[in-house]
């Protein structure tokens, strides 16, 4: 079944195409990746699929629902990490957490549970009663992911959640989010690091200007990034050289032998 599904989906700022045309399917139990450098689309098509922002045209679905009608169902179903998380800075780890648990309608000893075990898996068992504005950014991010998992949801979006963590805070993270897949959680992840969604994800969508340019399991696009920047280099398998003829369309692509260059 597809957890997550777009059909045509389109997002324009005036001018600026920000997603052009999306189709997607992300099937349940996948780990997908969002892969792009900044501005190339990622997180406009993450806040369509929650239903915060309309599309110009097309359509979404997620768990069959349709996120610019049913928006209080999706955000209670689907557990979401934004970009830049927010807590209320005052209050500890768990105050945080328990009014989340609050908002959700959890009973009283049901929340409790809820909250001790995500806390424990998250590694932040020992900080609880310490106010979240002395938590560094890895931190805050576990606890995020802490509140994501306080739903028992079906499906986790994760907007670049190792941006700004140190290599370590950032490997601790891809461990975390492996754990989520184990269980069963269908994940889209958005990153512009190659090598984290090559650890994590099954398949991959390579965003450029707005298009997903290309699609396939991490194998099959056998990625690679250039030193530095964020050009990337693909190989392309047998089969994938029809793709980078219609990315043409879209991209500058370099063919060197076999080789495609995106810039
Ligand atoms: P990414 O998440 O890959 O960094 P975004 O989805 O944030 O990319 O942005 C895609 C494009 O849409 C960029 O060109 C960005 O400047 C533009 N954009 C995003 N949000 C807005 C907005 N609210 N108003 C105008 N342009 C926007």
């Amino acid at each position: 079944m597809a957890v997550i599904e777009t059909h045509g989906l389109t997002k324009r700022y005036g001018r600026v195409v920000a997603v052009e045309d999306l189709n997607l399917e992300v099937q349940e139990g996948e780990v997908f990746g969002l892969l792009g450098p900044n501005g190339s689309g990622k997180t406009t098509t993450i806040l369509m699929l929650l239903g915060l922002t309309e599309p110009t045209r097309g359509e979404a679905r997620v768990l069959g629902l349709d996120p610019m009608r049913e928006p209080l169902k999706v955000k209670s179903r689907v557990g979401y990490l934004p970009d830049q998380v927010g807590f209320y800075g005052e209050l500890t780890a768990w105050e945080n957490l328990r009014y989340t648990t609050r908002l959700l309608g959890l009973p009283e000893a049901e929340a409790r549970a809820r909250i001790e075990e995500v806390l424990k898996r998250m590694g932040l068992w020992e900080v609880r009663d310490r106010r979240v504005s002395a938590f560094s950014r890895g931190m805050r991010q576990r606890l995020g992911l802490a509140e994501v998992l306080l739903k028992r949801p079906k499906v986790a979006i994760l907007d670049e959640p190792t941006l700004g963590l140190d290599p370590e805070a950032a490997r601790e993270f891809l461990e975390l989010i492996k754990g989520l897949k184990a269980e069963g959680i269908t994940i889209l992840l958005s990153s512009h690091l190659l090598h984290q969604v090559q650890e994590v994800c099954d398949r991959v969508g390579l965003f450029h200007k707005g298009h997903l340019a290309l699609l396939g399991t991490v194998e099959e696009l056998a990625l690679r990034v250039l030193g530095g920047g964020y050009e990337i280099l693909v190989e392309a398998s047998p089969g994938l050289e029809e793709a980078f003829r219609r990315l043409e369309g879209v991209a500058r692509v370099a063919a060197e032998g076999g080789r495609y260059r995106i810039l």
